[in-house]
């Protein structure tokens, strides 16, 4: 019992450390990376009965339905997809005794696409190839290894044997790599929790708000003619160059003055272009050009006011420049709309995630902010649900090739939320 060297625990948290078991928690997390379950694929849904058929066999009270999509689409609060999808799954499980969970461990089944396969470790980003410590593969750290550990704190708080107080409940939703539905349905179903942690790669520190991100598109007039004689034309390529400069200038603007949660990150509130398409023909003045991007939401400020800036300085451009002033450029927001979200500083939870790690692993942990949109916009402002991030995996590593995660720090990240689970569950023998 070497846990029982940590004088902070009780005997019940120290039995359910004990309890967690590291091989099928990495066998867990290699198996689900073989799932290729890329957001709005098929591979998807079979995620979300793996889950459902894992939670059973633990013994928790499941409920798994189908997402009725079209009444989703057509709800005001809509968070946007970005995949097709035909169908998707929701799947709750509940252990303990009757009444609103006391602690929810939340993770999202989805995978971004791979990317070219050369890139990755012989061609197969699906592998979970354990090498050097780490377990590799498309969703190692974002976020399979946190899906894992969820279910390592449920497997070892059934086989610890200990009585919960209060229950505990973990959630898993599909679609958050396109704007978060399986979240969204996951709240309009009506599950609630008193706490969540969203268990998304932290790097071992705990991640309190999250700046949103607000998916555009531009549409810039040009006027096609002959490449050999363009001046006869009117490029939407030069059209769009005054444009993108106004986006500089108001990316500049939005990120003087951020929240010191950010300290460290010098661009909290990207605005990034993702795609520009412009032109069909080499050898044509480009009669249209139509971009992508993202929009960074800045903590407590609303998408409309974030979606009205970017309006805003499109429109001022377009009055200044003679083409966009007959030939005005338009703006829609199609796709992902993450609004920015954060816990009030002062819950418990905060205070519960910090002790919880200090007791496992003897060290102090920073609070920061995330420059990313996530599910935790949807727990903390639809549901109501005070909720952070904590988990495995260095987020840089996240939607690249080499996509790993260490199985050292898997494990230790498990063991603090197993105590932060036993703690706000009242677990005891
Ligand atoms: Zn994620």
């Amino acid at each position: 019992m070497t846990d029982t060297l940590i004088p902070e625990l009780t005997r019940a948290e120290a039995r359910i450390l004990d309890a967690i078991d590291e091989h099928a928690l990495v066998s867990d997390l290699v198996t689900m990376i073989g799932i290729p379950s890329v957001t709005g694929s098929d591979a998807e849904s079979e995620a979300q009965h793996w889950h459902a058929r894992r939670l059973l066999a633990l013994g928790f009270d499941v409920d798994f339905w189908k997402l009725d999509l079209g009444v989703l689409a057509a709800h005001p609060e809509f968070p946007g997809t970005e995949a097709p999808r035909v169908e998707g799954y929701g799947a709750v499980g509940v252990l303990g005794p009757g009444g609103v969970p006391a602690l929810v461990l939340q993770g999202h089944v989805d995978v971004v696409p791979t990317g070219d396969l050369g890139n990755w470790h012989e061609r197969n980003p699906w592998s979970g190839a354990v090498k050097d410590d780490a377990v590799h593969g498309r969703g190692a750290c974002d976020m399979k290894a946190g899906a894992a550990a969820n279910l390592a704190v449920a497997r070892a708080v059934v086989a610890s044997g200990v009585t919960l107080e209060r229950p505990f409940a973990l959630h898993a939703v599909i679609s958050e790599e396109d704007g978060g539905l399986g979240a969204f349905a996951t709240m309009l179903r009506g599950h609630r929790g008193e706490a969540a942690v969203i268990t998304e790669p932290t790097s071992g520190n705990v991640v309190v708000a999250n700046a949103g991100a607000l998916t555009f598109e531009l549409r810039v007039p040009g006027r096609a003619a002959h490449g050999s004689s363009r001046l006869a034309g009117h490029s939407a390529l030069d059209a769009f160059l005054p444009v993108y400069a106004a986006i500089v200038e108001l990316e500049r603007e939005r990120n003087a003055h951020a929240d010191p949660l950010f300290d460290g990150n010098a661009l909290p509130y990207p605005i990034s272009i993702g795609t520009v398409r412009a032109g069909d023909w080499a050898s044509s003045v480009p009669d249209l050009l139509v971009t992508h991007g993202r929009l960074g939401v800045q903590l407590d400020e609303p998408p409309t006011a974030a979606r009205a800036a970017l309006e805003r300085a499109v429109a001022e451009v377009c009055e200044r420049d003679p083409w966009l002033r007959d030939n005005p450029v338009e703006v829609a927001w199609p796709g992902g709309q993450f609004a920015s979200g954060r816990i009030d500083s002062t819950d418990p939870l905060v205070d519960e995630v910090v002790s919880s790690i200090r007791a496992t692993e003897g060290r102090e942990v920073s609070l920061s902010a995330a420059p990313y949109g996530s599910d935790l916009r949807l727990y903390t402002g639809l549901g109501g649900i005070p909720t952070l991030h904590y988990g495995p995996g260095d987020v840089r590593l996240a939607h690249g090739p080499r996509e790993q995660v260490d199985i050292a720090e898997l494990v230790r990240t498990t063991r603090s939320l197993a105590v932060l689970a036993a703690r706000r569950c009242g677990a005891h023998l």
